[in-house]
């Protein structure tokens, strides 16, 4: 990737240094850079995207305040007097600082470091890791999904092994987006399957989504599972059994 240089130098053409704003960046807001630069790359930035790679130094800070501002005009036009109302005096912040650093952290922050380590021992059994609690939120209304997760590997001698905890890291990275579930189950299991290249992979969540109970249907019980299968666990109905018969049962 080229990186381009949005700092430029002050032109000194005009004795008293006056630069125009014209050359320079300031007053661009630090979404739109951002933007520019995803868009140069020709890369996606959807909801569910990681973005890390084109948020320069300090510039995260840039963007809380940018939705701080922004968040403001949200609850100015519910028409919430947040210079009276001692409740809501500090939301915008609030809102901005959990979306950005908290909740869809995984969008801006690049994936946690993961040791890989030789399959020295040469495990070759089936391996379940979970139940990792999953918290997200839906991409279509912002509301929280949170779920379980189990994730099962079959290695073969040239599969990298990875401590157990460090499946949780990675589950908490991708769900740390507006997600969709099906699209979340996909992503990790590519990003697994990349780290560790496993004779098979099985990856089964179990989510309430709130904009079901919250809103909408108001079902508060409806719970979504997807699963997804590679390698030896799509070929292997056996083992595909195995897996599902260890995961507790689900409800
Ligand atoms: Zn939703």
């Amino acid at each position: 990737m080229t990186k381009r240089c949005y700092h430029q130098l002050p032109h000194f053409s005009t004795p008293t240094h006056i630069m125009n704003p014209a050359d320079t960046d300031e007053g661009t807001p630090v979404s739109i850079k951002i933007r520019e630069r995803i868009k140069a790359a020709r890369k996606r930035f959807n909801a569910n995207d990681n973005i890390a790679e084109f948020i320069q130094p300090g510039e995260l800070d840039l963007l809380l305040d940018e939705v701080e501002a922004k968040m403001k005009g949200v609850l100015s036009s519910l028409v919430i007097d947040t210079d009276n109302d001692h409740n809501t005096d500090n939301t915008a912040r609030r809102v901005a600082k959990m979306y950005l650093k908290e909740v869809f952290q995984g969008r801006y922050v690049s994936a946690p470091p993961i040791t890989e380590f030789p399959n020295a021992e040469h495990l070759n059994e089936l391996m379940i890791v979970g139940p990792i609690t999953v918290r997200s939120a839906c991409s279509h209304h912002f509301c929280p999904i949170i779920g379980k997760l189990w994730i099962g590997v079959l290695p073969n001698e040239h599969t990298n092994v990875i401590g157990l905890s460090k499946y949780a890291r990675l589950a908490e990275w991708i769900m740390g987006r507006p997600q969709i579930q099906e699209e979340a189950v996909v992503q990790l299991a590519d990003l697994i399957q990349q780290k560790t290249q496993p004779d098979g992979l099985a990856i089964v969540m179990e989510a309430s989504h709130f904009c079901m109970a919250w809103r909408g249907v108001k079902d508060m019980d409806s719970k979504m599972i997807n699963s997804v299968m590679r390698g030896s666990f799509l070929k292997d109905a056996n083992l595909r059994r195995e897996f599902l018969s260890l995961i507790p049962q689900k409800g």
